[in-house]
């Protein structure tokens, strides 16, 4: 705190000792007429006191008022040491320096008063005291506020997001017109949002066709039993409506089967034990299996398997039902021509290929054709008793194998199904 003051103090010693030794000074008289008419600048301005081991010999007049106490001599080495006094009135600072005038020893004090400073520190501490509440309620109240502004798109987020109800999907979050985190946020709760949109529509979709595929067999079952019942009749047209009602219930029991297949696949998408499968042993099975049907239609049911074993990991089952849904449409959807069943290794990969020369499928509705429910012609898939699950379960199965299911067709000269899967190296997938 005294660091300016103090070097202020040095520097004036170092200008009254040599004026004083300069000019001999060394008893009351000499002092008082050598710094009174003193025309330096140097001295102009300047405290002192000079005492000698009897007392005070000289003192500015200024200092009286300050009523400075006697002043102690300085280190006996003649260096300049350095205190604060604290006479009866303000306190003073003081550098004390012994020196030799003409054979006399002297202690030449120059003084600098801490009025000012005390002064100035005492108003420091008043403004310190009445600032500082002061500043620290208006950072907190600037804190808050600003805390508050930049959390209003989040609380805004937060209360469009609470808004949100089941059946009220289609809404979206406002986001701010900015390109930071909280739009970002937004953005990612849209997604979030449409993919559960996404999802719930596709419930709602399978939902409805389910309902609807099961009301138009019940209702058939229904009007036979109805219209027999209005009057008597033969025991032939009796075992008629029997088998009407036979069949149509056998629609609905595949139907189901279908559809609880279906959601048992959904629900067990991960962590199936899976073996190796000997996929030619299987495919040479179900080509024995179907030649009689395919003939039964007029239709060549050809082959083209190799000699060897060709393992992929799979679930014996659900992979003969994969292929056995792929060769029953080919033949189903094939008025005159052939079937081939072709099993190959590219590379890593088994390759299955079922290629027909049969009805195809028009190229815009390619991206359809493994979505549940979809049929290209409602009334031909009923009649053969589909209900367009056929190909979405194929397709779920080949997720749950880690293959690849695709289709080339062109309407009216045939289509191709290709099923790809990693050949067997180990004994578990997920
Ligand atoms: P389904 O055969 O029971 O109707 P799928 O899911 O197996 O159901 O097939 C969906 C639709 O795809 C069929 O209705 C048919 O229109 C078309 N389709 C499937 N396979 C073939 C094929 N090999 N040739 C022509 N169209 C096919």
């Amino acid at each position: 705190m005294y660091h300016g003051l103090d070097s202020d103090l040095g520097y004036e010693m170092g200008t009254v000792v040599p004026f004083i030794q300069s000019h001999s000074l060394n008893s009351r008289d000499q002092f008082t007429r050598a710094f009174a008419n003193s025309s330096e600048s140097s001295m102009i301005g300047v405290f002192v006191q000079i005492t000698d081991d009897s007392g005070m010999i000289y003192e500015s007049d200024l200092l009286r008022t300050h009523r400075v106490p006697l002043l102690q001599g300085g280190p006996s080495d003649g260096s300049v040491s350095i205190t604060t006094v604290h006479g009866h009135g303000w306190p003073v600072r003081v550098a004390s320096q012994r020196v030799i005038v003409s054979g006399t020893e002297l202690t030449v004090h120059v003084i600098e008063p801490l009025r000012d400073v005390m002064r100035s520190l005492s108003e420091y501490s008043l403004y310190l005291t009445l600032l500082i509440p002061i500043a620290l309620l208006i950072t907190t109240t600037a804190g808050y506020w600003i805390s508050r502004r930049a959390l209003a798109p989040i609380e805004q987020i937060r209360r469009e997001a609470e808004a949100i109800e089941p059946t009220d999907l289609a809404t979206r979050l406002r986001a701010p017109p900015t390109d930071d985190e909280v739009a970002r946020l937004a953005q990612t709760l849209n997604a979030m949002l449409s993919r559960i949109e996404g999802g719930f529509r596709s419930i709602e979709r399978f939902t409805a066709d389910a309902s609807h595929e099961l009301r138009a067999p019940l209702a058939l079952i229904m009007t036979a039993c109805e219209v027999s019942l209005r009057r008597e009749r033969s025991r032939e047209e009796l075992a008629e409506v029997l088998r009407k009602i036979v069949r149509e219930a056998r629609h609905m029991s595949r139907l189901i089967e279908n559809l609880l297949d279906l959601a048992r696949g959904d629900a067990r998408q991960r962590h199936t034990e899976l073996a190796p499968v000997d996929l030619t042993e299987m495919l040479r099975d179900l080509f024995a299996e179907l030649t009689a049907s395919a003939g039964a239609k007029g239709l060549v049911l050809t082959a083209d398997l190799p000699d060897r074993e060709m393992r992929v990991l799979g679930e014996s089952t659900e992979l003969r039902r994969l292929f056995l849904i792929l060769l029953d449409n080919a033949i189903k959807y094939t008025v005159s021509g052939s079937v081939q069943l072709a099993l190959s290794l590219n590379e890593l990969e088994v390759k299955v290929a079922v290629t027909d020369t049969g009805i195809g499928i028009e190229e815009s509705a390619l991206p359809h054709v493994f979505d549940r429910f979809w049929r290209a012609d409602k009334v031909r898939s009923r009649a053969e008793g589909g209900a367009g699950l056929g190909l979405s379960l194929a397709s779920q199965i080949v997720q749950r194998h880690g293959g690849t299911i695709s289709v080339q067709s062109e309407i009216g000269k045939g289509s191709t199904f290709t099923v790809l899967f990693q050949a067997a190296n180990g004994s578990q997938i997920s």
